[in-house]
Order: C-alpha cells, then sequence, then structure tokens
C-alpha cells in the first residue's frame, strides 16, 4: 500500500511553481504533485488534490461522469418552523436577522 496519491488534478503538472520542477539540468519538467497521506487528509479530498485549484480543474473536466454517481433528478426539501424576523437596532442603525429552525416533528 502507498502512503501517496499523485494529485488528481488534470493540470497540476502544468502549474508553473518551483516545487513542481524536477529533473536534472537540462531535462527539467513539472510533475504533478505528490500527496502524503496523513490523518489529517484521510477519507477527504485533500487525499486526492493539492489546491482547490487542481480540484476545480477535476471537476470541470469530470462534471458530467461525477454528477452521474449520483444523480438528483428532484429537489430536496427540510421542514422548518415559520421563519421569526426580528429587529435590532443601536444609535447608529437598525438590521434584521431571520431566524430559521428545523421543524423536528415534520422530520422523516
Ligand atoms: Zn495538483
Amino acid at each position: 500500500m502507498t502512503d501517496f496519491n499523485w494529485c488528481h488534478g488534470p493540470e497540476c503538472h502544468k502549474k508553473h511553481t518551483v516545487d513542481r520542477v524536477r529533473g536534472v539540468k537540462g531535462s527539467k519538467v513539472l510533475r504533478t504533485r505528490k500527496i502524503k497521506a496523513t490523518q489529517w487528509n484521510r477519507h477527504s479530498q485533500w487525499e486526492y488534490f493539492c489546491s482547490n485549484h487542481c480540484q476545480n480543474d477535476f471537476w470541470n473536466k469530470h462534471i458530467l461522469d461525477i454528477v452521474a454517481i449520483a444523480p438528483r433528478t428532484e429537489c430536496q426539501e427540510t421542514p422548518i418552523n415559520d421563519p421569526v424576523r426580528t429587529k435590532h437596532s443601536n444609535p447608529y442603525h437598525n438590521w434584521y436577522d431571520t431566524e430559521i429552525t428545523v421543524d423536528e416533528t415534520r422530520q422523516s
């Protein structure tokens, strides 16, 4: 079992950062980043992506395949109590808060 993954970002090896430079003089390359498995990234996207940018690149390239894993063909709803709007004020301005709470009696 390996203790690392290569970043799954399809453009990772094209990003111009010095930490991606590998190889001997005259034969340099930009290489996909290696991601070490740690207790902090295990079973999360950060075990497979070195950055938000690489994750976004992957999503944009594979979006149709990704949503096909768990298609959403209809909306979902969470039952809530009637929202309560409260006015607040201080000597300078007024503002409103709207409290939204889940109606636990209608939870399935
Ligand atoms: Zn990457």
